[in-house]
């Protein structure tokens, strides 16, 4: 049967600096199940040092410690914080109080480490019933007296009913009456059963302990029982249990995970200015690539719309030549299309829908005694469908009207508007160059194409254009519907060729030109998205500002709750477990700022569109990727601040200023 706690020629030396503190020089001691000791001796003398080790918040750096018969070097540091949740309860001299945290929570804290389902309350108001303090379960810390703080410490460290309870100098901070009052709860737990291992200076306080060990310069000097006090028997078998198992559980099982965004949103709430100053960056970042986004979407929806009233599918062959070659131009450079070109075209039946000639000139326009200036377009019949020319006011041209070269015009909007004001144009006679038009339509609106008014137009038929008005013999182009867009390339190659064929002309002859609007297409389309792409770079740039002022609080709030964490890892948080409540903090941080600047990113596109008129469009993507980035920076920059609190040892965290 070996003993419960044992310690071998144990050594432990801190080094700070270039010297070295021989802070426990071979100390060998054995202490049985229900025993009272007290660890005395000067300031220095080691007494801190030896109860740290023995509680497994620190380890020996030579020697040999074994609890209940188990190496402690051979355990991993997890399993040590389980050991010390399960069997081990901790009062320090500081109480090491959560502030934050009402007593009842700060009382049932070791059991979020256990790995236990459930809510403790009930277990929590008990051992506060203990104490005598079940009167003020909804106070905080601070509005407790010192003897009752280190009350809810002894609460707290019975709450889950350990062997051992380590305390270190419990009353140094207590005047005579309430240390006497403290003393008294550990006498009675002694008399219960447990193994108190205890800290002092005092020989009134020592004088409760059954065992008194002296200390001077790091070794043992005295190790006195009190005559007529014999350890208690141990019962074979009590202290059975899994010393590897403690440390295993899953951080997710049994809620744990749930624990800690609870905790995580009491430590944002607890500074609650900080948290939002450092979150706001993040809201500004999120925001903006919402509202950039919409933006962005709603100037390419609004391109693509402009393009789809252009037609789409559709070839433009336009004579002369795409380059402009200066003095290379001559006379003979341009080709004369004629309406046998367009009639080739158009029975290339599966490749082409539809082909529509067209003549361009100025035209003056008088009605009344207005006129004005504006470019006359002659089209054929089937040019209305191919480009959505058709008037949704007045009608489209007939067949026979074309044929005829009828004197019939359709007028653009801004036409409409220079000539006739608010009076309706339809069946009024117009003079185009001179010649009386009848209006039959207004073509429907189309905007600016670059700096041109499209709707600056007239549109009559092409042969009434081309042998009344212009006197011209030829079409300046001619449009082409082709069937599908896959087709496009090799329409164009097919038209090129037979151009060639039909007007004589050198395969390298360029006196034409075929434009498909899969150009325009492509340069808006790039344009949208180099647009897209510096707003969502400005964006993630401040996402990335906004990260590192997290990253700064986070690391703020881990240097100002070292000591926090040295009390979770007392009572037996492990590695991970502080890392994912650093991590939840700073996640939640910057998701939750993520989500106010998601809405706050709405709100501005809808007011851009409300008010100055611009196209917007929420894209569900731009929220989803603004939610998923705003979590990303969180996890990015709180791992290394979560990582430094992890990694902090239990005892120099406890130790920190
Ligand atoms: P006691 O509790 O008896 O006052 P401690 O065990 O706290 O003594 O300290 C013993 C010696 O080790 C002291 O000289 C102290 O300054 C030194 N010491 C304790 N902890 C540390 C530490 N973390 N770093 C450096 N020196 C330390
Ligand atoms: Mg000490």
């Amino acid at each position: 049967m070996s003993s419960m706690l044992e310690l071998v020629d144990v050594h432990r030396t801190y080094l700070i600096g270039e010297s070295t503190v021989y802070a426990l020089r071979g100390v060998s001691l054995t202490i049985e199940q229900g025993e009272f000791v007290a660890i005395m001796g000067a300031s220095g003398s080691g007494k801190s040092s030896l109860l740290q080790i023995l509680g497994l918040l620190d380890n020996p750096d030579k020697g040999e410690y074994r609890i209940f018969g188990n190496n402690v070097n051979t355990m991993t540091e997890d399993e040590q914080a389980g050991v010390r949740n399960n069997v081990a309860g901790f009062v320090f001299q500081q109480f090491h109080l959560l502030k934050r945290m009402d007593i009842v929570d700060n009382v049932r804290l070791p059991y979020i480490y256990s790995g236990i389902k459930g809510s403790f309350r009930r277990e929590a108001i008990e051992r506060l019933r203990m104490v005598g303090l079940e009167q003020r379960i909804d106070h905080t810390p601070n509005q407790l007296s010192g003897g009752e703080q280190q009350r809810v410490a002894i609460a707290r460290a019975l709450v889950r009913d350990p062997l051992i309870i380590f305390a270190d100098e419990p009353t140094g901070n207590l005047d005579s009456k309430n240390s006497a009052e403290i003393m008294k709860i550990l006498q009675g737990l002694h008399a219960e059963g447990k193994t108190i291992i205890m800290v002092t200076h005092e020989n009134e306080i020592a004088a409760y302990a059954g065992r008194v060990i002296t200390m001077r310069d790091g070794v043992i000097v005295a190790d006195e029982r009190k005559p007529g006090i014999m350890p208690p028997v141990v019962v074979a078998g009590e202290i059975g249990f899994d010393i590897h198992g403690s440390g295993k559980g899953s951080l997710w099982q049994d809620g744990r995970f749930m624990g800690f965004i609870a905790q995580a949103f009491q430590a944002i709430l607890a500074n609650k200015m900080r948290s939002f100053l450092s979150v706001l960056g993040i809201l500004v970042g999120v925001a903006s690539v919402i509202a950039m986004m919409a933006l962005g979407e709603g100037a390419k929806a609004s391109m693509q719309e402009q393009l789809k009233s252009m037609g789409s599918n559709m070839l433009s062959i336009r004579a002369g030549s795409a380059k402009i070659r200066g003095a290379a131009q001559g006379a003979g450079a341009v080709t004369r299309f004629t309406f046998a070109d367009v009639d080739d075209i158009a029975s290339l039946r599966t490749l082409v829908k539809n082909a529509s000639g067209v003549v361009n000139g100025a035209g003056r326009i008088v009605f009344g005694n207005k006129n004005w200036s504006t470019s006359l377009t002659g089209v054929g019949y089937d040019y209305g469908t191919m480009r959505a020319a058709i008037p949704s006011v007045g009608r489209w041209f007939t067949r026979e009207e074309i044929q005829t070269r009828d004197k019939v015009a359709i007028i653009g909007v801004t036409v409409a508007k220079q000539l006739f004001n608010n009076m309706n144009p339809i069946g009024k006679t117009v003079k185009i160059n001179r010649i009386n038009f009848t209006v039959i339509g207004i073509a429907p609106a189309k905007g600016f194409s670059g700096p041109q008014d499209e709707d600056d137009v007239v549109i009559v038929p092409v042969t009434t254009a081309m042998y009344r008005v212009l006197g011209k013999s030829y079409l300046s182009g001619i449009f082409v519907e082709v069937t599908s867009p896959a087709l496009i390339e090799q329409t164009k190659s097919t038209i090129s060729g037979m151009i060639h064929k039909r007007h004589r002309l050198k395969v390298d002859d360029d006196s034409f030109n075929i434009r498909d609007m899969t150009e325009i297409q492509q340069m808006l389309s790039s344009t949208t998205q180099t647009m897209s792409l510096l707003l969502g770079s400005i964006a993630a740039i401040s996402l990335v500002v906004g990260g590192i002022g997290i990253m700064n609080i986070m690391l703020v709030s881990v240097t100002e709750r070292t000591r926090e964490i040295g009390l979770r890892k007392a009572i037996g948080a492990r590695k991970n477990d502080i890392m994912l409540q650093f991590l939840v903090e700073s996640v939640g941080m910057t998701v939750s700022g993520g989500l106010i600047g998601i809405l706050l990113g709405i709100g501005i596109s809808f007011i851009l569109s409300f008010f100055a008129g611009w196209a917007v469009k929420t894209s569900l993507i731009s929220v989803v990727l603004a939610t998923a980035f705003s979590a990303l920076t969180g996890i990015f920059f709180g791992l290394w601040p979560a990582r430094k609190a992890a990694d902090l040892k239990p005892v120099e965290a406890l130790r920190y200023e």
